[in-house]
């Protein structure tokens, strides 16, 4: 069992998730649980240290922001002890819970959880602090923002456990984002690789690397919130889905930008002088397309990137030298809108029909991109409540009592 923030937010929902820590407890389970820091500790924590020094050194982050997660693993061990139910905390490095010695966001080598298992068999529940690892060196290492739900994945892994349930503070995982759509539906299930699609294109709802990581396990997940009784949705093996859908859900991602570089030298090498110094410079590049003028001679190239980093990649495309062209524009006014489903790879149309839909509502497509299960497209801000709402209705995923 997992719990993120606002599930451990203050005593009184500490209790209540301790309550459900007893009720599996008292089914037979045994039951080891993963804790995030309270709500907006961490965000408290990285502030604490960039304030103290903005230059700092990574192994004293990671010493610093781990440390709200020793907060809750301690009060929910105390309180599960108060109910009269055993248990202890765990911290990484007690575990121990071995990463590599990237600080910040260190990659989780080798769990030993022989101690772990040998508590578990006297019937203790284990409360193991989430987002955190020791390296070889024995610092402190954290996972990255998000962490504690690989934490929670890797450590179920380890312990080859039945299933690992993710309490969040929604009810599970949506057709799309219910905030913008009414109409939205919880799903019962949905496959590894949509939900890894839809991590990565902005469901917050778990972190994407976790989600790779309970697909290459094998590990059943089930989200679900802490504050209601209702049934979550599974994230499972495709062929644990009966009904099948062409489409399960569509995300979107407003922190993109696009960038347009005109009259580019179309020779041979062109595209790898354009995104060696962007890789070279850490920026992610996403949806790519190119054109070719009449005479062959010029082309224009537009991509994506972060948001966050649209600065930086003009610069490193201004400064590498390498790459000659006529014009470069930009444009942060984009967001990049996705229908995701595993019934893609069998049914033919959807693209069509995406892109029929989008013209129906006179929504420009800037850039397109697809995949065995997705199709992106780029389209202008200000149409992104517009498309998404159209494109729900049309693959058939607004709810019978909304719709
Ligand atoms: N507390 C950490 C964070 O806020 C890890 C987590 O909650 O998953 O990123
Ligand atoms: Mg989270």
């Amino acid at each position: 069992m997992k719990f993120g923030g606002t599930s451990v937010a203050n005593l009184d929902r500490i209790r209540i998730v301790a309550r459900r820590v007893k009720n599996e407890v008292a089914a037979g389970h045994s039951v080891a649980v993963v804790v995030s820091a309270m709500a907006g500790t961490t965000d408290q924590l990285v502030k604490w240290v960039e304030e103290a020094s903005p230059l700092h050194d990574a192994r004293e982050y990671d010493t610093v922001v781990s440390s709200g997660e020793q907060v809750t693993a301690g009060l929910l061990a105390l309180t599960l002890q108060n109910m009269g139910v055993s248990a202890r905390s765990w911290l990484g490095w007690q575990v121990p819970f071995r990463t590599s010695n990237i600080h910040g966001s260190a990659r989780i080598e080798d769990i030993d959880t022989r101690q772990m298992i040998s508590r578990l068999e006297d019937n203790i529940v284990c409360v193991m602090a989430g987002f955190q690892g020791i390296s070889d060196d024995n610092r402190i290492t954290t996972l990255g923002r998000g962490g504690s739900d690989t934490s929670a994945v890797a450590l179920a892994a380890a312990l080859d456990a039945d299933r690992c349930d993710i309490y969040t503070d929604v009810e599970g995982v949506y057709t799309t984002d219910p905030r913008i759509v009414p109409a939205a539906r919880k799903l019962e299930k949905i496959t590894y690789e949509e939900m890894l699609e839809m991590a990565s294109l902005g469901a917050k709802v778990l972190q994407t690397r976790s989600v790779a990581m309970a697909m290459n396990h094998g590990v059943r997940l089930q989200v679900l919130s802490s504050f209601t009784d209702r049934p979550g949705t599974l994230v499972v093996d495709e062929d644990e889905i009966v009904e099948k859908q062409v489409v399960s859900g569509i995300a979107y991602a407003r922190n993109e930008a696009k960038i347009t570089l005109v009259g580019v030298e179309n020779t041979p090498g062109i595209a790898g002088k354009i995104f060696g110094p962007l890789a070279d410079g850490h920026v992610n590049v996403d949806m790519i397309i190119q054109n070719i003028s009449e005479d062959g001679k010029k082309t224009d190239l537009t991509f994506t990137v972060p948001e966050a980093d649209v600065d930086k990649a003009k610069q490193l495309l201004e400064t590498s030298g390498h790459v000659k062209y006529a014009k470069l524009m930009s444009d942060k006014d984009v967001v990049k809108i996705s229908v995701i489903g595993v019934g893609m790879r069998s049914h033919t149309g959807v693209a069509a029909r995406m892109f029929e839909s989008l013209a129906e509502k006179g929504i420009n497509i800037q850039v397109i991109s697809t995949s065995e299960i997705k199709i992106s497209v780029l389209i202008a801000a200000e149409y992104n409540e517009l498309a998404v709402r159209a494109l729900h209705t049309v693959f058939g995923l607004d709810s019978d009592e909304d719709a």
